[in-house]
């Protein structure tokens, strides 16, 4: 996977852009001086977060009483590592926050039972 590294602010390039799937324009987008992907604009609240984030959530989730018994430390750790490996996971470049939480509670759900709407309630 590319450890990307933004062009400089001379060098971006006109690309479209949408927020939600709706066309607005071109924008200048910063892209990746060694792969070439164009970086993705995303509004404030669909911006991707680092796995940090992720992991303070399952801490979260492992704190409450009532999932204790669902989610182990064991668990944590297979999780964690299975999002780490997932390029498009952790592709800040390109991934929005809306498709991590998707990815994210797809994979909590394969180790632990519980609900998609709990594991939301944390994101
Ligand atoms: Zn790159």
């Amino acid at each position: 996977m590319c450890a990307h590294k933004s062009c400089g602010i001379a060098e971006k390039v006109w690309h479209p852009y949408g927020i939600a799937g709706v066309k607005n324009g071109v924008k200048p987008h910063s892209y990746c001086i060694r792969c070439g992907t164009i970086k993705r604009i995303s509004s404030s609240s669909n911006r991707p977060k680092t796995i940090g984030y992720y992991i303070n959530a399952l801490t979260e989730i492992l704190k409450t009483p009532s999932e204790k018994k669902r989610v182990t430390k064991v668990q944590m750790r297979l999780i964690v590592k299975e999002l780490e490996a997932m390029d498009d996971f952790c592709d800040m470049y390109w991934v929005t926050k809306s498709a991590q939480d998707g990815m994210f509670i797809s994979v909590v759900q394969k180790y632990c039972k519980i609900t998609e709407g709990f594991v939301k309630s944390f994101l």
